[in-house]
C-alpha cells in the first residue's frame, strides 16, 4: 500500500485543506462594502492607516482602518448561506478503522467546538466484533451525510435538508422536536436535546445552522461535518484532533482526501484498502467511507483513562490485546 506516494503538495496543511474554498466572513475589498463590513463614519482617525473603499452610492472614500468593523451577521443571511453550501464541492469523509484506538479526541473536539454537553456525542465510538472468532475494533460513527437521507425525507417541517455540497444540516429554530428524523436515520446519528444545556454564548452570538450552536431543548442535533470550518478552509474538528490520523476529509470532485498529515487520492485509497460504506444495502448512499480494520496499526485498547464511569461502562467487555 503506497498511500504516501499519492501525496499532493500544498494540500497537506491541517488548516488550509482545500484551495479556493471560502472567502472568509468579514473580508473587506476595494471593490465595495457589500454586506460583510460597515464603516463607522464621522469618527476621528485612530490608526492613521487609511483604506480606500467604495461607498454604497459608488463614491471612492478613504477611511481609517480602525473605523471599519464587521457588520452584524443576521440569522436570515446565515440561514440562506447554510442552505446554499459551498458550490462546486462534494464533501466526503474516510475513516481508517485500522488506526483507531479509541483515543476519543474526535469526540472531545466535536463536543467542545459545538458546545455540546458531555452526554451528547455527534461522533460516537462503538466497539464492534463481527463474529466471536474475529477481532474487535473501534468504529467511529459521525453523521454519514447520506445522499439519500432518510432523515430528510421524513421531516414534516423541512427543518433538515441536504445541500449540493453533500452536507445534511438541521435548522433547530425550525425543528419541532417530533423525532421523526431520529426514527428515520438507520445509523442512530441524531441526538435529541432533552434539556437546556445552558451554554454560555458570546454576547454577539447569532444562530447559524452550520454550527448548530447552541443545542436547543426539544430539538434534534447531529454532526454537521463542521460546515463552518469548511467555509473558512479549515478541516473538521474531529480530523485535526485525532492523534492517529484516523479521519480523512476531502472532496470527491477533486478525488482528494487528507487527514492533515497526508493527502491522498480518494479513488486509489478505496481501491488499495478495499474501502466500503457501512450498510450499503440500505441504499442511503453515505458520504462517509471506511477502510477495514485489517493489518491494524494499533492494538485495541481501552483508551478510557480519565473518562466518566458511564462512558467506561459501555466498553466493559474489552481489555488490552
Ligand atoms: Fe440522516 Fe442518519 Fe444519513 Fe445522517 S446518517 S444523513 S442523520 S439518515
Amino acid at each position: 500500500m503506497k498511500q504516501k506516494e499519492q501525496s499532493l503538495p500544498d494540500k497537506s496543511s491541517r488548516r488550509n485543506f482545500l484551495k479556493n474554498l471560502g472567502t472568509g466572513v468579514g473580508a473587506v475589498t476595494l471593490a465595495g462594502v457589500g454586506g460583510t463590513a460597515a464603516i463607522t463614519a464621522g469618527k476621528k482617525a485612530k490608526s492613521g492607516e487609511m483604506i480606500k473603499l467604495l461607498s454604497p452610492d459608488g463614491k471612492l472614500v478613504e477611511v481609517d482602518k480602525d473605523d471599519i468593523k464587521p457588520a452584524e451577521k443576521s440569522v436570515k443571511e446565515l440561514k440562506a448561506k447554510a442552505k446554499t453550501g459551498l458550490p462546486g464541492h462534494k464533501f466526503i469523509m474516510v475513516i481508517d478503522l485500522a488506526k483507531c484506538k479509541n483515543a476519543r479526541k474526535c469526540v472531545d473536539a466535536c463536543q467542545e467546538g459545538h458546545m455540546l454537553p458531555k452526554d451528547h456525542e455527534w461522533i460516537k465510538l462503538y466497539l464492534l466484533q463481527d463474529d466471536k472468532n474475529t477481532a474487535k475494533y473501534w468504529f467511529p460513527r459521525p453523521c454519514f451525510h447520506c445522499d439519500k437521507p432518510m432523515c430528510v425525507s421524513v421531516c414534516p417541517v423541512g427543518a433538515t435538508y441536504k445541500r449540493d455540497d453533500g452536507i445534511v444540516l438541521v435548522d433547530n429554530e425550525r425543528c419541532i422536536g417530533c423525532k421523526f428524523c431520529m426514527t428515520g436515520c438507520p445509523y442512530s446519528a441524531r441526538v435529541f436535546n432533552w434539556k437546556d444545556p445552558e451554554v454560555k454564548l458570546p454576547a454577539d452570538h447569532v444562530y447559524d445552522p452550520e454550527t448548530n450552536i447552541p443545542p436547543v431543548e426539544g430539538t434534534v442535533g447531529k454532526c454537521v461535518f463542521c460546515a463552518d470550518n469548511l467555509r473558512k478552509n479549515i478541516l473538521p474538528r474531529c480530523v485535526t484532533a485525532c492523534p492517529m490520523g484516523v479521519i480523512y476529509f476531502g472532496d470527491i470532485l477533486e478525488d482528494t482526501v487528507t487527514n492533515g498529515d497526508e493527502t491522498v487520492r480518494f479513488s486509489k485509497l478505496m481501491l488499495d484498502r478495499a474501502g466500503f460504506r457501512y450498510r450499503e444495502e440500505l441504499g442511503t448512499l453515505p458520504s462517509v467511507y471506511y477502510l477495514p480494520p485489517n493489518q491494524r496499526m494499533f492494538p485495541v485498547e481501552r483508551g478510557l483513562d480519565g473518562y466518566d464511569e458511564d462512558i467506561k461502562g459501555r466498553y466493559n467487555d474489552v481489555g488490552p490485546r
